[in-house]
């Protein structure tokens, strides 16, 4: 078998490049996954598109990469037919305590300086509906920092590609390594018992955390962990996501999604290699941490919890390059930032492949 561009690993930064690559009409694709596409950290993910909200001082390439995808994101959902996955009810930026004042002010000054339509509010469990801590002492309102159902976005993109006759899907199927002779990549792939191998002309790694034998950077797992609670509008009629910085006990979030029945509480960032197992600890985190700012979480049934590796490249930045002289790319590294990012990233990377041209939000995007 023989195909013109290969992509390994289909979480949602392997699927928007091939959605954007075959938009641009390349011809004998094949995305390759060891399991199931969605299925890794895209998976976990709690589907926040939430630039504004998201951004810490130093991370203002990824800010304004952010607002840039988050602008794409209505036309391209329209083009896959699911304009209706992004919910619009803004986000609450939330300081826990007295002493998480200040620094909520300090974000608050910096993101109005990008003109963004953004709302301090003090006391917001007294002057607005949001069922909040009576106290939490401030809070800011970003009515433009929205939410997507990324499960969906990531099945449509499965679809697309399973059912585009340039395009092949390969699950199940691994990696186990590659070499480049006489202008191709030789693909050693195994599927269940079996291993075979392909060769495709050019080939893009977006494999997560996970390593390809003998290519660098390696990607530092970053391990957040989450709990799913059913929603219960009569419990807790909270529609807004609520993202909590507090010194003491962390930062984290809670995001309602109610239109499909459950509540997304997260996370931890923590340095464990690769255990993506969750733990009593980390959970617990998450939960207190949340109780402490929206206490109506307390009644909510337990439905599951889960964990997932966050890519973080060693420059903290994302990696959209070509990795030495031969006609391999990585797309990687998107840390926090994978779905909110994804439409910028499919459209960088069909730019960088296609024409050898690099997008100006991530010229240095290198690895
Ligand atoms: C708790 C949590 C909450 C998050 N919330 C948000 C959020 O609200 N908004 C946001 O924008 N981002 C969020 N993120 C970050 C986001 O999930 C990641 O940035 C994104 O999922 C990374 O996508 P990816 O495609 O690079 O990796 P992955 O989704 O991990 O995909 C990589 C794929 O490659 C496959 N693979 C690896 N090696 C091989 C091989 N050898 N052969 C074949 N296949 C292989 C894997 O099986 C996997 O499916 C969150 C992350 C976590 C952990």
């Amino acid at each position: 078998m023989d195909f013109s561009i290969g992509i390994i690993g289909g979480g949602i930064i392997g699927l928007s490049s091939a959605y954007f690559l075959l938009e641009r009409g390349v011809k004998r694709l094949v995305l390759i996954e060891r399991h199931r596409c969605g299925w890794g950290t895209s998976h976990v993910a709690a589907g926040m598109l939430a630039p504004i909200n998201e951004i810490e001082f130093h991370e203002t390439q990824i800010f304004e990469a952010g607002l840039y995808a988050l602008e794409k994101y209505p036309q391209w959902l329209q083009r896959l037919g699911i304009a209706h996955a992004l919910y619009h009810d803004g986000t609450y930026e939330v300081a826990l305590e007295a002493d998480d004042v200040p620094y909520l002010g300090r974000l608050y000054q910096f993101q109005k300086q990008y003109n963004i339509p953004i709302e301090w509010i003090d006391y917001p469990a007294k002057n607005t509906d949001i069922p909040l801590s009576p106290h939490v002492p401030a809070a800011t309102f970003t009515p433009s920092d929205v939410q997507i159902d990324h499960i969906l976005l990531l099945q449509t993109l499965k679809t697309y590609v399973e059912r585009h006759s340039e395009a092949t899907l390969m699950e199940q199927t691994a990696l186990l390594r590659f070499e480049y002779k006489q202008q191709h990549f030789h693909l050693y792939l195994k599927k269940e018992e079996e291993t075979f191998d392909i060769k495709t002309e050019r080939l893009l790694l977006c494999t997560g955390v996970y390593e390809v034998e003998g290519v660098v950077p390696k990607m530092i797992p970053v391990k957040g962990q989450m709990a799913v609670l059913r929603y219960d509008a009569s419990i807790l009629p909270l529609r807004p996501v609520v993202r909590i910085r507090s010194r003491h006990l962390g930062n984290g979030y809670v995001v309602p999604k109610y239109h499909l029945g459950f509540v997304v509480v997260g996370s931890t960032s923590e340095m464990r290699g690769y255990d993506e197992e969750p733990s009593a600890g980390g959970i617990m985190d998450c939960l207190r941490r949340a109780y402490a700012v929206v206490p109506g979480i307390y009644e909510l049934p337990l439905v599951r919890v889960g964990a997932g590796l966050r890519p973080q490249s060693p420059k903290e930045l994302p990696i959209i390059d070509q990795i030495g002289d031969t006609p391999l790319y990585m797309a990687n590294g998107f840390y926090r930032h994978g779905i909110l990012l994804a439409p910028l990233a499919g459209e960088a990377v069909a730019s960088l492949i296609l024409e050898h041209k690099r997008h100006h939000l991530t010229q240095q995007w290198c690895y």
